[in-house]
């Protein structure tokens, strides 16, 4: 099956790609095991050049990058630069602090000497989703490489063109070949890669069911994983919050990248004395967002991916409307080209139904009245998931007590769920397991040594 880029936009295939095939794969492989060979031997300093050698690549060609993304997989321009420059940081974040991360840790008390270092260990096999198709890339790498691991990476087969470009940027930089290489492989070819003697673990963002197969494939072969899922986070609103401004936050989170965010909010748990105010003025929020072409700089809402995906997210919708859930605005699906889907705001569905415990990957937002504050936090913890979640109150000291008793990997007192390379990014339950960014991503894939002297 080749691999193809399919603009959401027009629906037509602008490009395709011959998938590679195993012996080609297994070449790759093999190459960058062989960059690995001098690669662990650099020092950090060397890393970081290449790290911030890579990051002004980045920053130069970001708006071109941003028009790939824009053609595959519907981004608006201005959402792709943004995500290419963000890039960029996070090469310079570990450039600056990836030493002292792994610097050997000095402990007392045992032996003569000792100390913990925190070693490569080989390849990393990155498999990556569409969505942010360069960030989630990045977020990776740019710690795996400041490790001294490399990287092989098998991106979601509807973005080769990301993959590629990505690799690009990689040659155009200081980087030495072979430390990073795109594998241009369909879902098939991964356990293969996971074969590879040289291959020591992989890093998966994506759906659960892929998680599950590829933590299932990398467990029979003793291999590490870290895996960052889905998500259907709580986006709790108090009697005290700033409504107009929790609104603003709840619509940009719910609807950027139309929808297809792991960390947007999905689920608005609203205190009963303020349902009705946040309920409108989410509707006006969500009204004021521009939904068109991907390629024009205003556009804050594009094209879903794919009508494919599209279609799945109306079946939720009209399971939700089946089930008493009532739709405030939106839910119908648009005449025309274009993968579009209307902004939806579904309020009062119950909260219990099988398909208000799933993701909806789309500008969905799914409003629930919680009579107390106790009903809400046990309604943002009654999930499979637990990614991230927020809350919003006017007073913040108590928004961070709360924070401390919901259930995820993220919460946000009063502000957007975002990931910072300053913090670590992960879920609970079915949103994953691992962490990346910060000190505890790029301790994910070093060999964490004691080393004593008696
Ligand atoms: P997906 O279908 O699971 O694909 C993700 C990657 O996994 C793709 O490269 C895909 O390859 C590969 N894959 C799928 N099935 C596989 C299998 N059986 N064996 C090996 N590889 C397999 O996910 P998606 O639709 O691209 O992304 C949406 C999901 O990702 C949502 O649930 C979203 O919440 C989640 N997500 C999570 C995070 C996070 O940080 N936690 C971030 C972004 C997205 P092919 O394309 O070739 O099938």
């Amino acid at each position: 099956m080749p691999l193809q880029s399919l603009n959401p936009l027009t629906g037509k295939v602008t490009k395709q790609f011959d998938e590679f095939t195993p012996e080609q794969t297994a070449e790759a492989v093999r190459a960058v095991a062989q960059g690995y060979a001098s690669w662990k031997n650099t020092d950090f300093a060397h890393r970081a050049e290449c790290l911030l050698s890579l990051a002004e690549v980045l920053k130069a060609r970001a708006d071109e990058f941003a028009a790939i993304m824009a053609e595959e997989m519907g981004k608006p321009v201005s959402f792709g630069r943004a995500e290419v420059l963000k890039c960029a940081g996070v090469c310079e974040f570990y450039a600056k602090n990836g030493e002292a991360m792994l610097t050997p840790e000095p402990v007392a008390g045992c032996g003569q000497e000792a100390y913990v270092d925190f070693a490569p260990m080989g390849t990393v096999l990155a498999v990556m989703p569409w969505n942010f198709p360069f960030w989630q890339v990045l977020r990776v790498a740019a710690p795996s490489l400041m490790a001294g691991n490399t990287v092989v990476l098998k991106h979601a087969s509807n973005v080769p063109q990301c993959a590629l470009a990505i690799e690009s940027a990689f040659r155009e930089s200081a980087f030495p070949d072979n430390v990073f290489r795109t594998l241009l492989i369909g879902a098939r070819q991964v356990e293969s890669v996971l074969d590879a003697d040289s291959v020591i673990g992989v890093s998966l963002t994506g759906s659960e069911g892929a998680g599950s197969k590829v933590a299932a494939a990398a467990g029979a072969r003793l291999k590490k994983c870290v895996m960052e899922l889905g998500g259907s986070d709580p986006f709790v609103v108090l009697a005290d919050a700033d409504i107009d401004k929790a609104a603003k936050v709840g619509a940009m989170s719910r609807c950027a990248n139309a929808g297809q965010t792991c960390i947007a909010a999905k689920r608005f748990i609203v205190a009963d004395a303020v349902y009705d105010d946040f309920l409108a003025a989410l509707g006006r929020e969500m009204d004021a967002l521009k939904m068109g072409d991907p390629m024009d700089k205003d556009t804050v809402v594009g094209p879903m991916s794919s009508t494919g995906l599209r279609a799945e997210l109306q079946r939720q919708v009209e399971r939700c409307a089946a089930e008493g859930g009532r739709i405030v605005k939106g839910g119908v699906l648009p005449e025309g080209e274009g993968a579009f889907y209307p902004l939806t705001i579904i309020a009062d569905a119950p909260f219990d139904a099988e398909v208000c415990r799933e993701e909806f990957f789309g500008p969905v937002a799914l409003v629930f009245r919680a009579k107390d504050e106790e009903q809400a936090v046990a309604m943002a913890n009654d999930t499979p998931f637990g990614l991230g979640g927020s809350v919003w109150t006017g007073d913040g000291a108590h928004g961070l007590e709360l924070a401390r008793r919901i259930e995820a990997g993220e919460v946000v007192v009063n502000g957007l769920v975002r990931s910072d390379p300053l913090m670590p990014f992960g879920g609970i339950r079915r949103s994953g397991f691992g962490r990346e960014l910060s000190a505890f991503g790029i301790r994910e894939f070093v060999n964490i040594k004691s080393v004593i002297r008696d």
